[in-house]
């Protein structure tokens, strides 16, 4: 099996990306991000802040995270429910970079996304895919831009979703999840040794895409 990693900081347009990449590929695209996301979801519903004062563990043995693609689409479901669409609010970010932090969350969701990568062709994209969950991967990429480039492209989103925040908002919620993701102590995000810079602040998505599969075939040997 093949696995194509991209890890990468938020709004770097990773999720676009590798979806079209797996696409053109014909490989499935895992968004590892959903994962924490979801789990987020249950210590809000759970009444928790991103202080997450509590017993953590209690929560997880009461929780079940799945993955199942329908029509090679990636949905999630928490506690059997689909929330693929409720983990996309900016509340549901916040959450998902705090849970992320802990370890145990992360063992949490280890196995389920090696076996992912065990049974199919994928393109698996997150913070710590080509460090820590699939270091064997044949490509690793990271994939980033500038944090204004990136704010901007999150803003225009969540516009387009009909949810008002502000530039500043979003400008400043990326600047804090940038800053937990790469500075907690268990799997930070930061660039595999043997992986691809990809900088995109000044490529359209197009150009972006035409980067990515060329580190492929490159790397795909
Ligand atoms: O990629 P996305 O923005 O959906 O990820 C949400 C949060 O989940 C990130 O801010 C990060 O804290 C966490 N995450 C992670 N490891 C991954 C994927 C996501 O820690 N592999």
């Amino acid at each position: 099996m093949i696995s194509v990693a991209i890890d990468g900081p938020a709004g770097a347009g990773k999720s676009t990306l590798s979806r079209k990449l797996a696409a053109s590929l014909d490989y499935i695209y895992v968004d590892t991000g959903a994962l924490y996301r979801a789990v987020g979801l249950k210590f809000s519903k759970k009444g928790f802040d991103t202080e997450l004062n509590g017993d953590i563990e209690e929560i997880l043995k009461d929780t079940t995270v799945d993955i199942k693609f329908i029509n090679k689409e990636q949905r999630v479901f928490l506690d059997g429910v689909d929330v693929s669409d409720e983990i996309r609010t900016p509340i549901a970010s916040m959450m998902a970079s705090a849970v992320s932090a802990k370890p145990v969350v992360r063992q949490f969701l280890l196995d389920m996304q090696r076996n992912l990568a065990k049974n199919n062709n994928v393109v698996m994209d997150g913070r710590d895919i080509g460090t820590v969950v699939l270091p064997n991967a044949q490509v690793k990429i990271f994939l980033t831009a500038d944090v204004k480039v990136r704010a901007m492209r999150r803003y225009k989103e969540l516009q387009e979703k009909g949810i008002n925040d502000t530039f500043e908002a979003v400008l400043e919620d990326m600047e804090k999840r940038d800053y937990n993701d790469s500075h907690r102590a268990t799997a930070p995000l930061k660039q595999a040794d043997d992986a691809v810079l990809a900088d995109t602040s000044d490529l359209n998505f197009e150009e972006s895409l035409e980067l990515l599969k060329k580190i492929v075939k490159d790397g795909v040997k």
